[in-house]
């Protein structure tokens, strides 16, 4: 008896499984053993079912086991490989061909999509074998380059190719257009906001991570949502890296190259927000992987919450354990906070009056302080716009910049860096470490006593200004420029306000 190849998800990661299926005389009886879940031991009922919409009734003492014994399974994925064994058994699939097979079997026998298809087409190029798949899960494994991928809708259909009497299907490759589509919002639909949108850019093009503060209403979301729109497009490893995440968690995969944009609110859990639970799920803060992720109302965050983002934003991936061991998320994000200015809201609004006395401000403003700030390179200023501004015309030729106007100069500021790290492994200003900072971000004479002399007066601390030397640096190369002059620096400090 050969075993069918399956799989079954480990975090991001397919493990094979193999499926074992023996038939014997006597009454009917249907056993899976080898750590299913509840999901695989229901395939018992969809699988008997669709194999009799095949004219298959299944008889006697079935035992399934799922190979090795010591993984648990997960999912409906294995019913695929288990039906398929069954026709082997029962002698109507004579060679059932080595390749892994994945799907979810509806009671009429319709294949369903099911989660982690991306992973387990990276299995299958891995394992030197093809993979069949349902229909639906065709195009997310499309991306996957140099695998040799099959699919059908239903169980018939499948068993049809296998033995030859239909052809097969092979997944046609991805088109995925070098241009990403236009994000929304655009940047030339937020009004005002002249500092922040250059902020927003400056983020980009360093990938620097940034703090809002404004009042309710000033559009902090806004710009938030427009800075992934200006980041450059996802290439084709990053695509398939965002598309692992979101096939493991069964949501849509809709190959684009637009970067993913992910709130979290101050109320989720850790695990919706840092992945991990009963069955391992990716959190938020792996969905925004290669993106932006959104902290709003930050300063209403628990520290707990805070402390455990820490590690996935410095690391760029995060471990989740348990008992049976840990796996590993990918969370590359650009980090994106918001805040109100104090309590109240309106610290500095020009129409609505704040409530705080100075007290109540110096309070709030010692909440914007964590684990998490130490990671901030640019805070700014959103002011609401006042009535008038907001009702003013705008004449078409003054148009505000669009995002692809704006993205250009990202993309060519980001080559400029990828080529100045590229020997360190590094891709752009934000990552660089401390040693390399004194090394690589050499000022002149005249520079060197303006930071001084402004960090004297700032009170900046040895990190801060380094943090102040990067973002110079992002700023220069955003014009082109090989020196660190006066301006550039002068810009960054506007970006660090009275923090350290
Ligand atoms: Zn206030």
């Amino acid at each position: 008896m050969s075993g069918i190849p399956g799989v079954t998800l480990r975090g991001v990661e397919a493990l094979p499984v193999e499926v074992e299926v023996e038939i014997t005389g006597g009454m009917f009886q249907f056993f899976i053993v080898g750590m299913p879940d509840l999901a695989v031991r229901e395939s018992k009922e969809r699988v008997r079912a669709a194999l009799r919409s095949l004219g298959l009734n299944l008889k006697g003492r079935i035992s399934v086991n799922l190979a090795p014994a010591d993984i648990p399974k997960e999912g409906a994925l294995l019913d695929l490989p288990i039906a398929l064994g069954m026709l082997q058994a029962t002698g109507h699939l004579k060679d059932c061909p080595k390749a892994l097979y994945m799907g979810e079997l509806s009671l009429d026998g319709r294949l369903r999509r099911v989660r982690g298809a991306v992973p387990a087409a990276f299995l299958a190029r891995k394992l030197g074998m093809p993979i069949y798949v349902p229909g639906e899960n065709a195009e997310e494994i499309a991306l996957v380059k140099g695998v040799e991928a099959y699919y059908a809708d239903t169980l018939g259909e499948l068993f049809m190719m296998l033995t030859g009497q239909e052809p097969l299907k092979p997944v046609p490759p991805a088109y995925v257009p070098d241009v990403p589509p236009n994000a929304e919002p655009d940047f030339s639909d937020i009004k005002g906001q002249a500092a922040a949108k250059r902020a927003a850019e400056i983020a980009a093009a360093g990938h620097h991570n940034m703090l809002l503060v404004g009042s309710p209403g000033s559009g902090k979301t806004m710009i938030a949502r427009a800075l992934a729109g200006i980041l450059p497009p996802l290439t084709d490893d990053e695509l398939v890296e965002t598309l692992i995440v979101r096939s493991t968690l069964g949501l849509e995969t809709k190959p684009g190259r637009v970067r993913p944009f992910r709130t979290v609110h101050f109320t989720a859990s850790t695990v919706s927000v840092c992945g991990g639970g009963a069955n391992l799920r990716p959190g938020e803060v792996s969905l925004a992987h290669r993106g932006v992720l959104f902290l709003d109302e930050y300063t209403e965050f628990s520290r707990d919450l805070t402390e455990s983002l820490r590690a996935p934003i410095e690391d760029g991936f995060i471990t989740v354990s348990r008992a049976a061991g840990s796996v590993e998320y990918p969370s590359r994000v650009l980090l994106v906070l918001a805040a109100n200015p104090c309590a109240c809201g309106y610290a500095g609004d020009p129409v609505i009056t704040c409530k705080c006395s100075p007290s109540d401000i110096e309070r709030y403003r010692r909440k914007l302080s964590g684990p998490i700030m130490d990671r901030i390179d640019l805070q700014i200023n959103v002011p609401r716009l006042t009535p008038d501004e907001l009702l003013s015309f705008t004449e078409k030729d003054k148009l505000p910049e669009s995002s692809a106007v704006i993205r250009e100069r990202v993309i060519r500021a980001r080559k400029i860096q990828e080529q100045r790290w590229r020997e360190y492994g590094l891709t752009c200003n934000a990552e660089i470490p401390e040693k390399l900072v004194r090394e690589h971000l050499r000022l002149g004479n005249g520079e060197r006593d303006y930071l001084s002399l402004m960090a004297a007066k700032l009170n900046l601390s040895g990190r801060g200004m380094s943090r102040v030397l990067k973002v110079s640096r992002t700023i220069a190369d955003l014009s082109g420029e090989e020196q660190i002059t006066k301006k550039h620096i002068a810009e960054a400090l506007m970006y660090r306000q009275s923090r350290g």
